[in-house]
């Protein structure tokens, strides 16, 4: 095992996914997609206000555990066109 990067948490690969999932990259990530705040939230399975405050840069909310492993699959599913 090796450590995140920022955060020193013990991580298999470098950064470890809170530190990873920043409000910058999931809006990156979002827009990569092509789709709306909304469309991602159904994606997901969490209200639209909940990813309007993940990609808040200041009094946003980080995404619990549940959602960042949601995020690491869906994002990478919907990369490679499985939707
Ligand atoms: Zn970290």
């Amino acid at each position: 095992m090796i450590r995140c990067r920022r955060c020193n948490m013990t991580r298999a690969d470098g950064l470890c996914l809170r530190c990873k999932w920043t409000p910058q990259r999931i809006r990156r990530e979002r827009a990569k997609l092509k789709v709306t705040q909304d469309m991602f939230a159904h994606g997901l399975g969490v209200a639209w206000v909940t990813v309007a405050r993940w990609e808040a840069l200041t009094g946003g909310s980080q995404p619990s555990k549940r959602n960042l492993a949601l995020l690491e699959t869906k994002t990478a599913e919907w990369a490679r066109g499985r939707r």
